[in-house]
């Protein structure tokens, strides 16, 4: 009797703390997909796409690619 207590106390502690670690691990990868988008967002508004070369260019101090045609 006292062995089945100490497996349910057991089995219900290592369910405890699976969800724990399941929950932290799942704030962790939201958090970097938080970051990721962050980033990316920053990328997207501080580039600007190069009309004759498709390169992108920084938009702050945007530079000459080497194309003749280049408006940079
Ligand atoms: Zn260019």
């Amino acid at each position: 009797m006292l062995l089945k207590l100490v497996i349910l106390a057991a089995a219900i502690a290592i369910a405890w703390y699976g969800f724990k670690f399941v929950g932290r691990v799942e704030e962790q990868r939201k958090a970097k997909l938080a970051r990721r988008a962050a980033e990316e967002g920053q990328t997207v508004t501080d580039t600007v796409k190069c009309p004759s070369c498709d390169a992108y260019v920084n938009a702050a101090a945007p530079s000459n690619c080497g194309q003749a045609d280049c408006p940079y």
